[in-house]
């Protein structure tokens, strides 16, 4: 009886789970709530030109408004809802809200460049991936150009045959392709010629020891000449200090994104970084 069971259940609990595992089942709980409540936003950071600070684009970054908690940084929640599949559904939300909010800029008379979508391991390799974008691109009329997806190394290398196909296919859907924390993963810098990219975003650990370590130094500047060679923009991700943002400009890095510049905003705080009419809004 339901009695009975709530009791069982609750001395499996003190016996068996551990508190970690207890919290987790909670959150799982309320993460699959919040899904239909849709406490999730998207929040904004800039990417700005390296050589010439102009704005070039932003990276969308999930937050959840909990009701009790307050502002949820993905570190807490992304990698449960990757493991119990949470994030197929989550992640379609994503890109249907950056579209939607990318035409939303658009229609009134916003110039942004790009608008970059993280894709999860799980969501690279789940099946309606492409129906996913395709219909988020649809549904919001944005020109497919201006969306860009971000994927990791770790996801490619999952499966790196079936990686060529699904990246092309992306690609003729007319979106951009950039590899997210580049550096970290294990894929040799001579496999990435047999993919369809566009961008190779630098890792924030290797930009965290600019100028000061040398092989960070020497890391990034492989980096940047590689992927110059191979035809690829380069982003740095996590710049914090003016001595960072010095070294990646003469390095030739060809863009910027980080604390140093601006940190993750709201939708309606990006907008004061948007060009209107093709004059740039006050910053
Ligand atoms: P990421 O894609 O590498 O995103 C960059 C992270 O670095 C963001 O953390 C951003 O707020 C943070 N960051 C930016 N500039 C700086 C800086 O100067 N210094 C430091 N220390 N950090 C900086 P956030 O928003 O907490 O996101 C963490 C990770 O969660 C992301 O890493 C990404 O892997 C994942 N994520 C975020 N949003 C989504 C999403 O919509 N879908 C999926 N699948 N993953 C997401
Ligand atoms: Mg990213
Ligand atoms: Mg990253
Ligand atoms: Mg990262």
């Amino acid at each position: 009886h339901a009695k009975d069971r709530g009791k069982n259940a609750f001395q499996l609990f003190n016996k068996e789970m551990s508190n970690h595992a207890l919290e987790q089942m909670l959150l799982e709980n309320s993460l699959r709530h919040a899904i239909e409540r849709k406490e999730f936003e998207l929040y904004y950071q800039p990417q700005f030109s390296a050589q010439d600070g102009a704005i070039c684009g932003a990276e969308a970054l999930i937050r959840w408004r909990h009701p009790t908690r307050g502002l949820v940084t993905p570190g807490m929640f992304i990698t449960l809802a990757e493991q119990t599949g949470l994030i197929v559904p989550l992640g379609a939300w994503v890109l249907r809200e950056a579209c939607r909010q990318g035409k939303a800029w658009l229609d009134r008379g916003y110039q942004f460049g790009r608008i970059a979508v993280n894709l999860s391991p799980r969501q690279f390799s789940s099946d309606d991936l492409l129906a996913t974008i395709d219909n988020a691109l649809d549904q919001s009329g944005l020109p497919s150009a201006m969306l860009e997806l971000e994927i990791t190394e770790g996801a490619i290398m999952q499966n790196p045959q079936e990686a060529v196909v699904l990246l092309q296919r992306m690609r003729e859907l007319g979106v951009t392709i950039s590899v997210d924390d580049f550096g970290t993963g294990y894929s040799s810098l001579a496999s990435l010629k047999q993919y369809p990219l566009d961008t190779l975003k630098i890792d924030r650990s290797f930009v965290k020891g600019i100028p000061a370590d040398a092989d960070d130094v020497a890391i990034t500047e492989a980096i940047v000449a590689i992927a110059h060679k191979l035809h690829l923009k380069v982003v740095a991700e996590g710049v914090e200090s003016q001595e960072q943002h010095d070294f990646l400009r003469a390095a030739g890095c060809d863009m910027v994104q980080g604390y140093l510049h601006s940190q993750p905003l709201t939708a309606s705080e990006i907008e004061q970084h948007w060009y209107l009419g093709g004059a740039q809004a006050e910053t």
